[in-house]
């Protein structure tokens, strides 16, 4: 009767769109869409939220979406001719300017940038095909020698992973972007390009409560700061495409390790993406190499695997999500997971709510239980359950239909709206009917509820019951 832990995120994108595709996705297995700011218009976004939200109240189901921002990507200038040869051991200049650059002259339109950089910075140029050294710094120039040459074309990315660079993680379209996704209604909004804690702070100056943070680890600089930040964001991502050119290639499976390990300590939902699946962008079936990738996350104990161009402009959206449902339901029929699952990694504190929640995974380890039902109005009781990583299914049974929507990136929850009740026999009842309707039990199976009396007051988790299913 045990439903998938891991959770499945898909981006949306033309690939997605067609009608009819976006139910047969989440038929297939997605829990959580992203609409990707970098790419698309407003309407495209606004036009696809409504899609999403029509697919949930057909299929009467919780769907989570999330708008993750562009953030501060930096890319060099126009280039005289549209590109420039680069060949190793050159020197360039590279100098702050709108203007277009010319002869080994490059120009990038980010003075911040440039006024940043020192002797030895390394600069990474169009996803790392390219490796400069600055050598030399003047007052508004820098002279930089070319390590990896090509082929640098006008406007290409630049990645600097030696230093934090003093810019926010939100430009002016990025808070435009924001406005916008709030006023849509999304769940949480993914902030790129985190470099400090104080980047998570000045976003959620400007989104409040009204959505949840998912903090992008894809720089250096947010690693060595990583307990800060995910001890301020909602949920975390190792973003592996721009983390894999700002950290050599042997560095990133330490990185993922190590940002699963903190945002577990922490207790926040982990999200792994990008290349999980990619040859699926063409191929009709993924590497084994790739349907190891996503193994290994599952059995690191990730809430969610994400797909990127896999759905937004794949050839096959269905299969890649239908693939890597088998993929993660394959590790979790495996006793080896369990075993290696670590489940004691969130420190409980002292607050009854985290001592009930604890419990309630004790319990299911001396009673075969058939799920824990967690009555919870932000979502923090079933995220407190579900950081235990109980053996069997948590449902999180919410009056609030945003917090069912968050719950859908939590690994093991399956969150349904489900009005307040006021004395036990209505708690039973209703976690009874529950867990009928989501299909986790049958006649017999026992079952763990976890709520706060007196009911209908947020934060007063206080109560365990167990029953038996009639
Ligand atoms: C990434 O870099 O891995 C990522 C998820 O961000 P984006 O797709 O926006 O580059």
């Amino acid at each position: 009767m045990r439903a998938r832990d891991c959770k499945i995120v898909a981006t949306m994108g033309p690939a997605s769109d067609p009608p009819e595709r976006l139910a047969m996705l989440v038929e297939a297995g997605v829990n959580c869409f992203r609409l990707n700011f970098s790419h698309g218009a407003r309407e495209d976004h606004a036009r696809r939220f409504a899609a999403i939200r029509e697919v949930e109240r057909r299929l009467g189901k919780p769907i989570g979406v999330f708008a993750d921002l562009q953030g501060p990507k930096i890319r060099v200038g126009m280039i005289a001719g549209g590109e420039i040869k680069l060949g190793y051991g050159q020197m360039v200049t590279l100098e702050a300017s709108p203007e277009q650059g010319e002869g080994d002259v490059i120009r990038l339109p980010h003075p911040e940038l440039v006024a940043a950089l020192e002797a030895g910075d390394i600069l990474k140029l169009d996803d790392g095909k390219l490796q400069l050294t600055v050598i030399e710094r003047g007052a508004r120039q820098v002279k930089a020698r070319v390590d990896f040459g090509g082929v640098l074309k006008s406007q290409k990315g630049v990645n600097v992973p030696t230093r934090r660079i003093p810019i926010s993680a939100l430009t002016d379209k990025d808070k435009l972007d924001l406005a916008y996704a709030l006023e849509l209604g999304v769940d949480y909004i993914a902030l790129s390009f985190v470099q400090h804690p104080d980047d998570i702070r000045e976003a959620r100056a400007l989104v409040g409560d009204r959505a949840g943070i998912i903090a992008k680890i894809e720089k250096p600089s947010a690693l060595e700061l990583i307990d800060e930040i995910v001890e301020l964001a909602d949920a975390v991502m190792v973003a592996r495409g721009d983390l894999g050119v700002e950290l050599p290639p042997e560095q990133v499976p330490i990185a993922q390790r190590k940002i699963i390990r903190a945002a577990r300590a922490a207790g926040r939902p982990v999200i792994v993406a990008t290349h999980m699946l990619e040859s699926m962008v063409e191929a009709a079936t993924p590497t084994r190499a790739e349907a190891s990738d996503v193994a290994t996350a599952v059995y690191q104990g990730a809430d969610a695997v994400m797909l990127s161009a896999e759905s937004a402009v794949g050839r096959h959206p269905q299969s890649a999500v239908a693939i890597m449902d088998r993929i993660i339901r394959a590790v979790e029929a495996d006793s080896e997971y369990w075993a290696g699952l670590p489940r004691d990694m969130t420190p409980p504190q002292a607050t009854t709510a985290d001592a009930i929640a604890l419990s309630a995974r004790h319990i299911t380890d001396v009673l075969d239980c058939a799920a824990v039902v967690a009555y919870t109005a932000t979502g923090s009781t079933a995220l407190r359950v579900a950081r235990e990583r109980p053996r069997c299914g948590v449902v999180g049974l919410t009056p609030v239909t945003e917090t069912a929507r968050r719950l859908t990136l939590v690994w093991g929850v399956k969150s349904m709206v489900s009005p307040d009740v006021s004395n036990v026999e209505e708690m039973v009842a209703s976690a009874e009917e529950a867990v009928r309707a989501l299909g986790v039990v049958e006649t017999g199976d026992r079952v763990v509820v976890i709520a706060g009396i007196p009911f209908g007051r947020a934060g007063k988790t206080n109560t365990i019951r167990i029953f038996r299913v009639e």
